[in-house]
């Protein structure tokens, strides 16, 4: 099955200037992928005709689905439409239809039809009007043999709803488009090119419709699995085989699949084995206690959280011995391990944990850098410490503290 190509062009001088994200592409990269739209450029230009007629002309040369956001407002910093009209050779003039339904749009909001509005439905002859129901701006469907452009509104709702409702059908009739598949295999305490090592003969052995992909993200990395072809059900199965196949390699870092983050695999595992947690923060200041209360009825398991800054705090209400502080300073092993201790205890918990370090981006000592940080879990057999060494960059080190402290509750958890 031919792969149907597609680029994506935003255009908007407010996308450049850094004052305007532009979610539109991002989001139509989503709604392609879920068709079988191989989406393999996208790109932004300002509100200049040069560069919106060098953009169409190179984006033809490329792909087969040419999606166009932004610049058919009624101003005159908008320029999409004449520029379109150029690209193909031909004139703008009034679309009935198109008048019509911008008249109606106005007589609904009880506002007069200005000239300015009655040109919004002047469109190049060469285009299939596309209705914008909650718009001004109709889109502009342009077949050009085997190749469509498809210009859209930049206003998010309204390119939304056109491309729902009515690009998307369109192109599954002018197309025979494959269906994509992707698995998305979830690990965690591994490095990405130590995890690329592990799975190398796996990996040169995948069959060629199916991709693969490494995507690293703060101590985790997802290998995403992609297949290509004509049936959901046979990629699902395939998908699921290859996973099979991996897993031996790389079973105790895999956490999860799909959309589960850990935090919600550990909710999980609390809940089926019946275990309570509390948690002792210092250097995390009540992040890991946020993840986990985002989880949907973690009240189930979780107790509470104590967020034990000072080390008077850590002494007068967590129960630290004053002597640790002393002897072995805030950051330390002895420390986190009282923490995860007091903590269990004070909480009636089953499981404790703790964190203390030096999160950045100063403070540190010869001995103890920034990024020095300690990390506790306690159970009612065992307890379990570990040192991490990171940045000095703070907020990326409260981040990883937390993802470090979830995989090692996930991998202490009694049975
Ligand atoms: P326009 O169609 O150029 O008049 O765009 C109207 C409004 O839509 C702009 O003022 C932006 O706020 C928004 N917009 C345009 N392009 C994008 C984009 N690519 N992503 C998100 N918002 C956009
Ligand atoms: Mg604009």
């Amino acid at each position: 099955m031919k792969k149907i190509l597609a680029e994506i062009l935003a255009i908007g001088d407010e996308l450049l200037y850094g004052q305007t994200l532009d979610t539109n592409s991002h989001w139509i990269s989503g709604e392609m992928d879920k068709i079988g739209i191989n989406v393999i450029r996208r790109t932004t230009v300002g509100d200049v005709e040069s560069e919106m007629l060098t953009a169409f002309s190179e984006a033809e040369q490329r792909a087969d689905v040419i999606l166009i956001t932004g610049g058919l407002g009624p101003t005159s910093d908008d320029l999409t439409k004449p520029c379109l009209a150029k690209y193909f050779n031909c004139g703008l003039a009034i679309n009935e239809e198109a008048l019509a339904e911008v008249t109606e749009f106005f007589k609904r909001r009880g506002r007069e039809l200005t000239e300015r509005n009655r040109q919004q439905a002047a469109l190049p002859t060469a285009c299939i009007k596309i209705t914008n129901p909650i718009g001004t701006a109709p889109g502009m469907w342009f077949d050009k043999g085997d190749k469509v452009f498809m210009s859209m509104p930049g206003v998010p709702h309204e390119m939304k709803r056109m491309i729902i409702e009515q690009v998307i059908p369109r192109l599954q009739k002018k197309y025979t488009l494959p269906v994509i598949h992707h698995k998305i295999i979830r690990t965690i305490g591994i490095g990405e090119s130590f995890l690329a090592e592990t799975i190398t003969e796996w990996e040169q052995s995948l069959p060629p419709h199916f991709k693969l992909a490494y995507l690293p993200s703060l101590g985790e990395v997802k290998l995403r699995l992609t297949g290509m072809g004509d049936s959901l059900a046979d990629l699902q199965r395939e998908a699921d085989a290859l996973t099979d196949q991996v897993k031996p390699f790389i079973e105790s870092f895999i956490y999860g699949y799909g959309d589960d983050p850990i935090e919600r695999v550990i909710g999980r595992l609390l809940r089926d084995k019946k275990l309570t947690l509390s948690i002792a923060e210092s250097c995390t200041g009540g992040y890991v206690s946020h993840l986990i209360t985002t989880i949907p009825g973690s009240s189930d398991y979780f107790k509470g959280s104590m967020v034990a800054y000072s080390n008077e705090v850590k002494i007068s209400r967590l129960g630290v011995k004053a002597e640790t502080l002393e002897r072995f300073g805030a950051v330390s092993e002895e420390t986190v391990f009282e923490m995860a201790n007091a903590v269990k205890l004070k909480f009636g918990s089953d499981i404790g944990i703790a964190t203390s370090g030096i999160a950045g981006p100063d403070g540190g000592t010869p001995d103890k850098p920034v990024g020095t940080i300690w990390i506790a879990y306690a159970d009612n057999d065992q307890t379990l410490t570990k040192k991490l060494q990171l940045t000095s960059d703070r907020l990326l080190n409260i981040r990883y503290t937390a993802a470090a402290v979830l995989n090692m509750i996930r991998q202490s958890i009694p049975n």
